[in-house]
C-alpha cells in the first residue's frame, strides 16, 4: 500500500491513527514480503496475527495459501478487515494480551509496541514453531543482547530461556505511515529448551528481575535490597548472600547459565514455605 492510499483507507473511515494503540501502518510492500517470507509459510499453516490494522501484512500472509487468525483491538479496524477479507480470515476483536487465543503454528506480525514485552511472553507461554516480529529496533537489541553489554538485561535473560532469538533486519521509519520516531527491527524467534537447567523457574524470574534492578550493585547487595528477592524470606530473616556464586559479581557479567546457578544457590537459603503473592 502506498501513502496515499493508507490516508485514503482512515478517511473512508473518519479515523486518524491512534497513538495509543500504536498505529504506525506498513506501506512498504518491500519490507512486507521479507518479513513475511522469513515466516516460510506453507499452505494450511495456521498463522497469529496481531494488530492487522488495515491488513496490509495479513494481505501477503494469505497470499502464501496460509490461514490467518488476526487479533484487532480497535473496533473500527475489525469492520474494514471484516468489509476486505470477509471469511478469508478469522478475526478477533480484543486485547491481545488477553483475549482467547486459538491454536497456531506461527507468528507473523507488525507488534504495537506498548505491548511487546506481555505480547512476547504469552506467545511464549501459548508455544508455536517460529515468530516473526516488528519491534523496535532498541528492543530488539536488548532481546538479543549479550552478557557484558549495556544492552544485556532482564529481557534478555528471559528471552534466551526459552528461545532462540535472532534480529533478521532492520527497517527505517520511512517504512511506515505515520512515521514512527524510533527505527524498527525484525526479529525472528525460535522457542527451545534452555540450554541449563533451573530448579525453580519462578524464583529464577525473581532472582534475574532483583539482580538487574539493581545493575551497578553487587549481586548479594541486590538481592538483599530488592523486594522481588527479600519477600522469600521471614521478616528479619535474611540470611548472609555472600556465600552466594558470583556473589561479588554485577548482573551485567553473569551468563543466564550463571543467574541460574545462583538462583539455585538462593533457593537453597529461602525460609518463607511459599512466597505470598
Ligand atoms: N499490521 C498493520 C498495523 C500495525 S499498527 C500494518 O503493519 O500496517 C498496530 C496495530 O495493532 C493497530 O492496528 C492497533 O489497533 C493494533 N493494536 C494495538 N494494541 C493492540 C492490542 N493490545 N491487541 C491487539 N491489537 C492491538
Amino acid at each position: 500500500m502506498r501513502v496515499q492510499e493508507v490516508k485514503n483507507v482512515l478517511e473512508s473511515m473518519g479515523k486518524r491513527p491512534s497513538k495509543r494503540l500504536g498505529q504506525h501502518f506498513l506501506i512498504d510492500d518491500k519490507v512486507i514480503e521479507r518479513q513475511v517470507g522469513l515466516a516460510a509459510l506453507e499452505p494450511g499453516e495456521k498463522v497469529l496475527e496481531i494488530g492487522p490494522g488495515m491488513g496490509n501484512l495479513t494481505e501477503a500472509i494469505l497470499s502464501t495459501g496460509a490461514e490467518v487468525v488476526a487479533v484487532e483491538a480497535d473496533a473500527a479496524f475489525c469492520r474494514f478487515l471484516e468489509r476486505r477479507f470477509g471469511s478469508r480470515i478469522t478475526l478477533i476483536n480484543g486485547d491481545a494480551v488477553n483475549a482467547f487465543l486459538p491454536e497456531f503454528d506461527k507468528v507473523v506480525a507488525n507488534l504495537p509496541y506498548q505491548i511487546s514485552s506481555p505480547i512476547m511472553f504469552r506467545l511464549l507461554n501459548e508455544g508455536f514453531e517460529t515468530a516473526i516480529l516488528m519491534v523496535q529496533r532498541e528492543f530488539a537489541e536488548r532481546m538479543v543482547a549479550e552478557p557484558g553489554t549495556k544492552d544485556y538485561g532482564r529481557l534478555s535473560v528471559g528471552i534466551f530461556y526459552r528461545a532462540r532469538c535472532e534480529i533478521a533486519f532492520n527497517v527505517p521509519t520511512t517504512a511506515f505511515w505515520p512515521q514512527p520516531r524510533v527505527e524498527s527491527s525484525v526479529v525472528m524467534l525460535t522457542p527451545r529448551r534452555a540450554p541449563f537447567a533451573v530448579a525453580d523457574e519462578r524464583v529464577f524470574h525473581d532472582v534475574t528481575k532483583a539482580i538487574f534492578s539493581h545493575r551497578r550493585k553487587k549481586i548479594h547487595n541486590a538481592l538483599a535490597d530488592d523486594p522481588a528477592s527479600y519477600a522469600y524470606f521471614a521478616d528479619g530473616d535474611a540470611p548472609d548472600l555472600k556465600g552466594l556464586p558470583h556473589a561479588s559479581s554485577r548482573a551485567e557479567q553473569l551468563t543466564p547459565a550463571e543467574i541460574a546457578e545462583l538462583s539455585d544457590a538462593f533457593l537453597g537459603l529461602i525460609t518463607l514455605p511459599k512466597r505470598i503473592a
